[in-house]
């Protein structure tokens, strides 16, 4: 099989809450997601999503996801998709770092090989644990009467697990997380992520005030450092995630016992090969995972569901589904929530086919 053509889209996603806000004062009101389309001369299409969470929270912003893949879309003309392993590598050899840039195209191709051997993503990543996979729910930074409040609207709709977006002024994120865990059932999950937003100092008062409490501790600081400074001074559990882009920063964490979770971003990481290869070697180090991405819509989403369900289920600690804070739908077949709830299509590939009519026309377009 051979790439014949790849199309570029752009789609807003606006959210049901209209703002998503986290740590050092930011927020989006509409998300901004790039979809690829692989056409190849099977007839058959793969298709992948990047939508960073904005410029200001990793190094990735929407306009440079569209640059890159106008750079590096023309250079995987002619090549076999069905050898995902292969173009990453491939990739990797045409442009340095830039996961983020790979990650929609590595998708893609992880669709066609599932389309083109008849077994979906799941199969191939690693198999089906489970009849479907739990999901956590992210709580937009507000007051912290509001954060528990929208904890209680989310555990009436199913789900059980909760991400406080902290990362403020530690005095107030003292109290949304008090405020929170007083609405906490018998077996929900609550999770403080600060995403970076705290000084050594400003953590080290925030662990050490919510101590009593049944809540795990994600990313306190930006470098890696501050965070291992953290974890060593608390017994909460604790979850890396933005320090986390790739193995040797991986590998580094595993060695120092830097952390209980880790959270994998397909496109923080560069894609599903890269993702499931860090999962499996986390799944095997009996490190459990948030498995999820920077944002997106419904492919996105098929993406995670895949690489969620063929996680092993005691290592899968958490899992989104962005599509359901999104209002704008732009695939069939897509995964829904039901119940805090979500599984993988059975169908070939990721089990996804765009409409078209929801996307529009191509921006940019290459083929042979
Ligand atoms: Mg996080």
């Amino acid at each position: 099989m051979k790439i014949t053509a790849i199309n570029l889209y752009q789609i807003d996603l606006p959210l049901h809450e209209g703002r998503y806000a986290w740590s050092g004062g930011n927020s989006v009101d509409v998300f901004d997601s790039t979809v690829v389309e692989i056409e190849t001369d099977a007839g058959i299409t793969g298709v992948g999503e990047v939508c960073p969470l904005g410029p200001a929270y990793l190094p990735a912003y929407a306009e440079g996801a569209r640059a890159g893949l106008e750079v590096l879309a023309p250079q995987l003309l002619g090549q076999d998709p069905t050898r995902p392993m292969q173009i990453s590598h491939f990739m990797d050899q045409a442009m340095r770092g830039h996961h983020y840039v790979k990650s929609p195209l590595d998708v893609a191709c992880w669709d066609l090989l599932g389309k083109a051997s008849g077994q979906p993503v799941c199969h191939l990543l690693g198999g089906r644990y489970g009849d479907d996979v739990a999901l956590y729910r992210a709580i937009s930074q507000q007051s912290p009467a509001e954060m528990a409040e929208r904890c209680q609207h989310y555990q009436a709709e199913g789900y059980t697990k909760f991400q406080l977006k902290v990362g403020g002024d530690p005095d107030t994120d003292i109290e949304r997380i008090h405020a929170c865990a007083d609405v906490m059932r018998t077996g929900d999950t609550l999770v403080a992520d600060a995403n970076t937003g705290w000084t050594q100092h400003g953590a080290m008062r925030v662990v050490s005030a919510v101590a009593d409490l049944d809540v795990y501790i994600e990313q306190p600081c930006p470098t890696y450092e501050s965070c291992l400074q953290v974890r060593q001074s608390t017994a909460r559990p604790f979850v890396l995630d933005e320090s986390i882009e790739g193995l040797p920063p991986l590998l580094r964490a595993l060695a120092d016992g830097a952390m209980d979770v880790v959270n994998i971003k397909i496109a923080k990481v560069g894609g599903l090969t890269r993702a499931h290869r860090l999962r499996d070697l986390c799944a095997e180090a009996g490190i459990a995972m948030t498995l999820e991405d920077t944002w997106g819509g419904d492919v996105v989403t098929a993406a995670i569901a895949h690489l969620a369900h063929s996680t092993p289920e005691a290592m899968r600690f958490s899992v989104t589904d962005f599509n359901s804070y999104v209002t704008q739908d732009f695939a069939a077949g897509a995964p829904r929530r039901t119940a805090g709830r979500l599984a993988a299509s059975t169908a070939p590939g990721l089990g996804v086919e765009l409409d078209h009519s929801a996307l529009g026309a191509p921006f940019w377009r290459t083929a042979t």
